[in-house]
């Protein structure tokens, strides 16, 4: 359905001023944000000659990026276990960088395409990290990357089958407590948020949000054999890893209002005395983000299990009613989400209105979250009747702004749109979102740069997929929503 209103929308509506390369695949969608901080631990040797440190695959093509006070003419790829050179290229390129006072150069080694494990070396420069070729590493990225979540989960022993270092024994499965009362209240569950245990609802709904996004666009990227406890159950393992963080959900909700607590704080006592949880105080934007969570899961579940999924559905109009009830200001981008993933799942005309208002006052234009991304896919792609007005206006929004980010990343160092993280992620949701609509080999070159920047081709020389970073950037999974497109078309 979504490419034929798609095909709608680009041949009838036509979005008339874009341009683009490439032919029509018929396909639509896209996002969330907040600003971690991150304290990134600088690594031991800053290397000078970056790579995608997770590795290539074996056809792609591999740039090097070397930078230094000085530079040499020649650069060397190195079979580690051999310690064979097994090719040697030209530094290209050179330019030098005033903010960063040295010379910038790249090193083109697509030749090398034999699967192995390697590293490049260079007079003056040192060598780098190591790294792969070989087959389905976009893949094995991927699964990595999801993996974090099921490294999280609170509430269950983790046995190390199938969490290696990770493992631990089921964590606060102590009740929780209200601040100002004495009720306690089982909160154990879910995947921790912090270092220390605490778990946000909010936090929650934008990350299931993100993961089904990139779910509903390659679904064939994910498998069902990732090495968590539920692999080989015939149910893609992400929604395995989604269901355990939306039954925690469903334990946060009141069920008599509908309103949902706004997470689980976990504080260290003085002097030994301990962990102790709080429950947070139910608030509206938690019961929207949990709406608009729970609504997307219940539809893309459905086939798996209708009953669970009928649950959630049930859980996510309730959390509504509640929302209705007390929220009386406009729309904002995780109403208007909830409204869409609601009308999406039961076609009800008053969830309708509201995402039409949204739409109508158009504020989405000027930029969007993460959230409108996961609002318009919903909507773009729902079978229910639409009005073909906006949709056609969330395509022009999101190819224009696909067009910028490939302009913006003409001429940068690491050929990418700039370098602060949560922009990149939010940049490859509108790249993957036009890519999916639009098939465009620009757009996938684009992203399997950033897909190289967020492995370690980047000014500090970090993977972004590794544990502790993946933590510290606040797990965000529009990560994964990248690398699905770069498994997808590994495959
Ligand atoms: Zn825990």
């Amino acid at each position: 359905m979504a490419v034929i209103l798609l095909m709608i929308l680009l041949t009838g509506c036509s979005p008339s001023q874009i341009e683009y390369e490439g032919e029509v695949s018929g396909n639509t969608f896209a996002g969330m944000e907040k600003e971690p901080v991150i304290s990134y631990e600088m690594p031991a040797a800053s290397p000078a000659i970056l790579i995608n440190q997770y590795g290539y695959i074996n056809e792609s093509s591999k740039v090097a990026i070397f930078k230094g006070s000085e530079m040499p003419e020649e650069f060397y790829v190195v079979q580690e276990d051999t310690g064979e050179r097994v090719y040697t290229g030209y530094l290209e390129n050179k330019g030098y960088n005033e903010k960063s006072q040295e010379y910038n150069c790249y090193g083109d080694f697509s030749g090398v395409s034999q699967p192995g494990t390697y590293y490049i070396e260079a007079p003056i420069l040192g060598r780098s990290y190591s790294f792969k070729i070989g087959e389905d590493l976009y893949g094995q990225a991927l699964n990595e990357a999801c993996r974090q979540f099921y490294y999280s989960r609170c509430g269950m022993t983790l046995t190390k089958e199938f969490a290696g270092e990770e493992a631990h024994n089921a964590c606060h499965t102590g009740k929780a407590r209200f601040r100002e009362e004495a009720e306690a209240f089982d909160g154990a569950g879910g995947w921790h948020q912090t270092k220390e245990g605490s778990r946000e609802a909010e936090w929650a709904a934008r990350n299931i949000g993100a993961m089904l996004f990139a779910y509903e666009l390659y679904g064939e990227a994910f498998g069902d054999d990732t090495g968590i406890p539920e692999s080989g159950n015939n149910i893609p393992d992400v929604l395995d890893e989604i269901r355990y963080e939306t039954d925690w959900l469903l334990k946060m909700q009141n069920e008599q209002t509908g309103a949902v607590y706004a997470g689980i704080t976990v504080c260290e006592r003085d002097r030994g005395m301990g962990i102790i949880s709080y429950v947070e105080p139910e608030d509206i934007r938690s019961s929207k983000a949990f709406a608009m969570a729970l609504a997307k899961f219940s539809y893309l579940y459905q086939d798996y299990d209708a009953e669970y999924a009928g649950l959630c559905l049930r859980a996510a109009e309730n959390a509504w009613r509640y929302v209705k009830r007390n929220d009386t200001a406009p729309a904002d981008s995780l109403k208007f989400a909830a409204a869409a993933e609601l009308y999406r799942a039961s076609g009800r005309g008053s969830f309708h209105r509201i995402v039409l208002e949204y739409l109508e006052e158009g504020s989405y234009k000027d930029g969007m979250d993460e959230i409108d991304f996961l609002g318009c896919a919903a909507y773009i792609s729902t079978s229910r009747q639409v009005e073909l007005t906006y949709c056609a206006e969330i395509a022009e929004v999101i190819l224009t702004k696909a067009e910028e980010i490939s302009k913006e990343t003409r001429g940068s160092i690491y050929r990418t749109a700039g370098e602060n993280h949560q922009k990149l992620l939010l940049d490859m949701m509108y790249l993957t979102t036009a890519d999916y609509m639009i098939t465009n080999r620009e757009y996938k070159n684009i992203i399997e740069n950033h897909f190289h920047y967020f492995m370690g081709r980047n000014e500090m020389g970090i993977n972004f997929a590794d544990t502790e970073i993946m933590r510290q950037l606040d797990m965000d999974s529009k990560l994964i929503v990248m690398l699905s497109e770069m498994a997808f078309f590994a495959k």
